[in-house]
């Protein structure tokens, strides 16, 4: 006799083999996936989309019989089908090392990546400040969301806000400490402190073990993963040459460099160079851009 199946879900945590399904609301199936998988050397993700057979229905086990093909899948934190990226950093307090940011951003631009830039603790900054962080970022091709979980705005609710940008959505969550993620991330949850109180009373168990990456639902479809470790960014792995396509407010001038794959640092007719000291170009971002470069070009090659 065949089990229940055609069940879909996603994997939002695994630990030693054993996956923890959310298949909606606060449902989730603690599965352990067949032995196929090892055949076909795919082992399931944290992200994966899955189907599963239900085996007990009241206990919530079941077995994942297949996965959906994926989209996409990091490799550190090792996750499938992420959409997009959300970096938060304080507004003040502390302020934002825009370097630190901007070496995320081309990151995840490596990784093609969309990313959205929030900045929290618009409570303690001046709107002048807040126009001065906008400027900076306005052409970076991130989405850019002015929040503060203290005074819970820009982030549910309201035009804009932050939720709005993820639903529907798999989004990784990464920022400096104390930037406010974890009172950001809080917030998001309001409505559904019930289901993620579940979902973490189910996965208590595995909190001895060491840290793995996991999702939170905020809605069907909608999920958010915390990746710890921000500040020890290394540098991306790529050329110094491939760095100008990382910064998309560049391109509009790049017919004007005198040089086919001009480095826009020394060379005497630059269309960058130009359009910052027109202040077409935000000056903080082409000076991250020049210091970097730097840093690839100094790199050790091993
Ligand atoms: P995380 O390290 O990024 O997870 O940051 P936390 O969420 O732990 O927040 C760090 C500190 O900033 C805490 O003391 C929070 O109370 C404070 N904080 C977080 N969000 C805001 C905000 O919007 N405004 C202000 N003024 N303080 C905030
Ligand atoms: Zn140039």
């Amino acid at each position: 006799m065949t089990m229940e199946s055609g069940l879909r879900g996603k994997i939002i945590k695994g630990i030693a083999g054993q996956y923890y399904v959310h298949t909606g609301g606060a449902e989730i199936y603690e599965c352990k996936a067949k032995g196929i998988f090892r055949k076909d050397n795919t082992r399931p993700l944290v992200g994966d989309n899955v189907e599963l057979e239900i085996l007990d229905e009241d206990k919530k086990v079941g077995s994942i019989s297949s996965i959906m093909p994926r989209k996409s899948a990091l490799i550190r934190p090792a996750v499938a089908n992420v959409d997009q990226a959300l970096v938060i950093f304080a507004a003040a307090r502390p302020a934002p090392v825009f370097q630190l940011l901007d070496r995320f951003l081309v990151m995840m631009r490596r990784q093609n990546l969309p990313c959205i830039i929030c900045f929290n603790k618009s409570d303690l900054v001046s709107g002048e400040e807040i126009r001065r962080l906008k400027e900076i970022y306005i052409d970076c091709g991130c989405r850019i969301v002015f929040a503060s979980a203290q005074e819970n705005t820009g982030i549910k609710g309201e035009p804009g806000a932050l939720m709005e940008l993820l639903r529907g959505k798999t989004t990784t969550v990464a920022g400096p400490s104390g930037a406010g993620k974890s009172s950001i991330v809080n917030r998001l949850q309001d409505e559904v402190c019930m289901e993620t109180g579940e979902i973490s009373r189910k996965i208590e168990r595995g909190r001895h073990t060491t840290r793995h990456s996991q999702l939170i639902a905020l809605e069907d479809e909608t999920y958010i993963m915390d990746t710890p470790g921000f500040s020890s960014l290394m540098l991306p792995d790529m050329e110094k040459e491939e760095l100008s396509a990382c910064y998309p407010e560049f391109d509009a001038y790049e017919a004007e460099c005198r040089f086919g794959g001009c480095a826009h640092i020394g060379e005497p007719v630059c269309g960058i160079k130009d359009a910052v000291a027109a202040g077409k170009i935000s000056r903080m971002r082409y000076e991250n851009y020049a210091l970097l470069y730097e840093e690839l070009k100094n790199r050790k090659k091993y």
